[in-house]
């Protein structure tokens, strides 16, 4: 009898697998490093291989899993199952992943980008609360983004849809983003930004940030907390810019909730707050009224819950 979703999450360093029950319960999982040498080329043989150990050892049949979701960087195309420009894995040209499992596993794969798969594990089972229409933004070393609207992913004709990261924000620095561009969102309000910033500020004058010699994001929120006034100020900058983009997409679209997740977001309600305040000075009335912003629940699971909702829902309408 068919009774598993199975959940895969592929990152640049580690490879996280889930079965997962279709009420959202995680049964088992486990991971493996990502094999990034020779262009990735394994990367695919060693996930299929992980599988039939995994599920030998568990004793679990695959005529027992009722199909497989996969959330990956880089271009998908649904309509060959295959991932392309996936440059931190090492992939340029399309990889056949959809077809090598059919062949290997026979399993059907439903792939789709990281941060919408993401979104999708923190509406079913995070702070989403199952809303037909959410914005999820992670905040990691990049800035990702899922829309759902009317319960369906909002790819774009061109697949690139939600690209929040890549806002453009108008400020007076000159951080060059890896799309091309100039003070894009990620190049400020992720961990790599707000270190730049921090730096760029700390030259300046006589702050607590001066006594690392490496910085981290962590670190600024921590001394941004214990009151250094650089700190707040990149803080308070930061926030500003991502409350900005809340509010547009807010006023766009109205979701239920926008969903804030990734590493930055550690700094919880500290982060929220201010992020809360410049948003409100930016929404109309009634989105004010009926959008909350939230931080997102699920941590490093959200990726392989996501992957199995897909299964659960089917591609296309989540
Ligand atoms: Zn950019």
């Amino acid at each position: 009898m068919k009774k598993y979703l199975l959940g895969i999450d592929l990152g640049g360093t580690t490879i996280k697998f889930g079965l997962i029950l279709p009420t959202g319960e995680i049964v088992h999982q486990w991971s493996i490093p990502t094999n990034t040498e020779q262009a990735g080329s394994n990367i695919t043989t060693e996930m299929i291989a992980s599988i039939q150990q995994v599920l030998q050892q568990k004793q679990i049949g695959l005529d027992e899993i009722i199909g497989a979701g996969m959330g990956c960087p880089g271009t998908v195309d649904r309509t060959e199952g295959s991932i392309r420009n996936a440059f931190n894995l090492g992939w340029t040209t399309p990889q056949l992943v959809r077809a090598q499992f059919q062949e290997n596993l026979g399993l059907e794969l439903v792939i789709e980008n990281d941060a919408n798969v993401a979104a999708l594990g923190e509406k079913w089972q995070g702070s989403g609360e199952d809303a037909a229409n959410l914005v999820f933004m992670t905040l990691g070393t990049g800035v990702g983004g899922g829309v759902i609207v009317n319960n369906q992913i909002v790819e774009g004709v061109g697949g690139a849809g939600g690209e929040i990261g890549h806002f453009p924000v108008i400020c007076s620095h000159e951080f060059s983003c890896t799309c091309g561009n100039s003070n894009c969102l990620e190049t400020l309000a992720s961990a790599t930004g707000i270190v730049n910033l921090a730096k760029k500020y700390r030259k300046e004058t006589e702050t607590s940030l001066n006594h690392f010699e490496e910085l981290s994001s962590a670190q600024v929120f921590q001394e941004a907390q214990a009151g250094d006034k650089v700190a707040l100020q990149v803080v308070d900058e930061i926030s500003a810019y991502l409350g900005t983009a809340c509010s547009v997409m807010a006023n766009l679209l109205n979701p239920s909730v926008i969903v804030i997740g990734g590493g930055v977001s550690s700094a919880k309600e500290f982060l929220l707050d201010k992020i809360a305040h410049h948003f409100e000075q930016g929404v109309f009335p009634t989105v004010k009224e009926t959008t909350q912003l939230k931080l997102a629940t699920l941590g490093n699971d959200a990726g392989i819950l996501g992957a199995a909702y897909l299964v659960k829902e089917g591609e296309n309408n989540v």
